[in-house]
């Protein structure tokens, strides 16, 4: 099964896309954890996107749409995946349409007051969780629970960045639910609630029934 999960930035999509992939044995794709590995890395490619990402723009959709298809070519993409931050726009659903065909979409509704909220306490690590200074600290200051390495806050997470994210958000990606609603295949869910909440309408929703706890505490 191929799923996309959309959502504005702080709704958790990428913990609720994660979660969706690992207790159904599926493929996770992050186009924002994959810039984000080439940026940390000084590749060529990160040196390129950097300018972009640490505004909050979009990276140009040739670039973006190249890595995407050649991710979803690989081997572990053959059983499905859970798509997260792509595609933000027409052209990268174009794209998209030609390479894989999408089963089922997952909407996580969530108002910018409380994005911004969330986005503006929002911690992260290196191994991908992330936390909230005030509703979900880690238990020790600035400590990252799971594996122990400093937090930081993600250059995009300054309030310019997301101001930018959310704008793009509303007028670029949002457009597209209108090709899934018309295929029927577009569910809304409730990210206002607590992420195991979130999740258990996702499985709902999708029809599906894991037996696996979401094992996960934290918030992004
Ligand atoms: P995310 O982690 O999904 O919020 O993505 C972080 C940043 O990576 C975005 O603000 C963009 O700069 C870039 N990015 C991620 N996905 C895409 C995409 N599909 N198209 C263009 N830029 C993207």
């Amino acid at each position: 099964m191929n799923i996309i999960i959309f959502g504005p930035q702080g709704s958790g999509k990428g913990t609720q896309a994660e979660l969706i992939a690992r207790n159904h044995g599926l493929a996770y794709i992050s186009t924002g954890d994959i810039f984000r590995y080439h940026i940390k890395n000084k590749t060529d490619l990160g040196q390129e996107i950097e300018k972009y990402v640490t505004v909050g723009q979009l990276v140009p959709d040739e670039l973006t749409n190249e890595i995407v298809k050649d991710r979803i070519r690989q081997p572990d993409c053959v059983v499905g995946f859970v798509l997260d931050g792509y595609p933000r726009n027409k052209l990268q659903l174009e794209l998209l349409n030609t390479i894989a065909e999408i089963n089922q979409v997952i909407v996580i509704k969530l108002s910018d007051e409380e994005a911004i909220k969330r986005l503006s306490g929002r911690l992260a690590c290196k191994c991908g969780l992330s936390y909230h200074l005030i509703f979900n600290p880690p238990k020790k200051e600035g400590i990252c629970n799971h594996c122990g390495e400093k937090l930081f806050r993600r250059d995009d997470d300054n309030p310019q960045a997301v101001e930018k994210r959310l704008a793009i958000y509303h007028q670029e990606t949002e457009p597209l639910f209108d090709f899934f609603k018309q295929k029927r295949i577009l569910h809304e869910v409730d990210g206002h609630l607590a992420i195991e909440a979130v999740y258990q309408q996702i499985e709902t929703v999708l029809g599906l029934n894991s037996k696996n706890e979401t094992g996960l505490h934290q918030n992004s």
